[in-house]
């Protein structure tokens, strides 16, 4: 049995699948989310089981320096000062 292709629906065949990110593509539906660059296996970068080009993939460093330990401290400090007033 074919399996379907994650971005159209349509049932992909062993000739044009494309498996990546535990999912199947046709070769021409595996491409960037935002700028629908094609892509393969190669260069592609997967975020949340979707592929990005190079450049689009999506930086994480906001978050990862949101939840350092330092400004966790910051952030309880904060709503203490908040609640004694
Ligand atoms: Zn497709
Ligand atoms: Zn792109």
């Amino acid at each position: 049995m074919n399996p379907h292709c994650a971005r159209c629906g349509k049932i992909v065949y062993a000739t044009e699948k494309v498996n990546c990110l535990d999912k199947f593509w046709h070769k021409g539906c595996f491409h960037c989310e935002v700028c629908r660059m094609t892509l393969n296996m190669n260069n592609y970068k997967g975020y949340e089981k979707k592929p990005y080009c190079n450049s689009h993939y999506p930086k994480q460093s906001f978050t990862i320096v949101a939840d350092t330990p330092e400004n966790l401290r910051l952030r309880q400090q904060s709503e203490l000062q908040s609640q004694v007033r």
